[in-house]
């Protein structure tokens, strides 16, 4: 019997957390993956490529998207639209792939709802609020304006934290990632309920061979 069916890594967390660069630290070490690339309605930062970091649509593309159920999940986050996209995400799970979504906590929210326990979510935030401020600052992709908006959503943000399997803080980049893929790995071997009775008859039965 296999129980390895590809799983759902939720990462969430305030703007300015570090998500994009523990990703991109991890990434050799989770192999065979899959980052999914959200859609969003929000004007591209230099260095962005139109693909890799978002798909960037208009507004009225997104919501012509939404009418024809294109989405796993969407949500307005600091004002502008963004949503996962469903059919990449299936293809990925069935290639057995670890499915990783950057994804506000109303995201995480609803993919817990529609996909169950395939998921494993860490909300992944700073030592504290002034390090968020300041990484802000210095990623300089945003006006002070638009960070305000994003200190003011990590104060509520931080406040459903509870509602994460892990809790991460991404002080030393480093001692982060190590933590994450260990995360990573663990999410990959969560058993699904629907196949735990299975496995239990086989079991009884005598004809289950099971290997971690
Ligand atoms: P997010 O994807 O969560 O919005 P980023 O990965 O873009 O966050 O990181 C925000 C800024 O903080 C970037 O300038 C990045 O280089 C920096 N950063 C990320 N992790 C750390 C860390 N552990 N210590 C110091 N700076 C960090
Ligand atoms: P940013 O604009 O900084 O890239 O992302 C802003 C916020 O939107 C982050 O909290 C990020 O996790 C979230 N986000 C990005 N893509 C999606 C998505 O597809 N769905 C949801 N719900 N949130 C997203």
């Amino acid at each position: 019997m296999n129980f390895d069916t590809g799983a759902i890594l939720v990462l969430s967390g305030p703007s300015g957390a570090g998500k994009s660069s523990l990703i991109e630290k991890i990434k050799k070490e989770i192999e065979p993956y899959y980052f999914s690339v959200s859609t969003t309605t929000r004007p591209m930062r230099p260095g962005e490529i139109e693909g890799v970091h978002y798909h960037f649509v208009s507004e009225e593309q997104f919501k012509a998207d939404m009418e024809a159920d294109l989405f796993l999940e969407h949500a307005v986050v600091h004002g502008n639209y963004y949503g996962t996209s469903l059919k990449p995400v299936k293809q990925a799970l069935a290639e057995r792939r670890l499915v990783i979504f950057d994804i506000d906590v109303q995201g995480h929210d609803a993919v817990k709802r529609r996909m169950g326990d395939l998921t494993t979510s860490v909300f992944i935030t700073t030592p504290n609020l002034a390090e968020l401020e300041r990484r802000l600052h210095s990623r300089a992709t945003d006006s002070d304006e638009i960070i305000e908006k994003r200190i003011k959503m990590a104060k509520r943000e931080i406040q459903r934290v509870s509602e994460f399997d892990f809790l991460l803080i991404n002080d030393d980049l480093e001692r982060a990632s190590k933590h994450l893929i260990r995360i990573a790995k663990a999410a990959r071997m969560k058993i699904p309920s629907e196949q735990i009775s299975e496995f239990v008859r086989q079991w009884e039965e005598g004809s289950a061979t099971f290997a971690c």
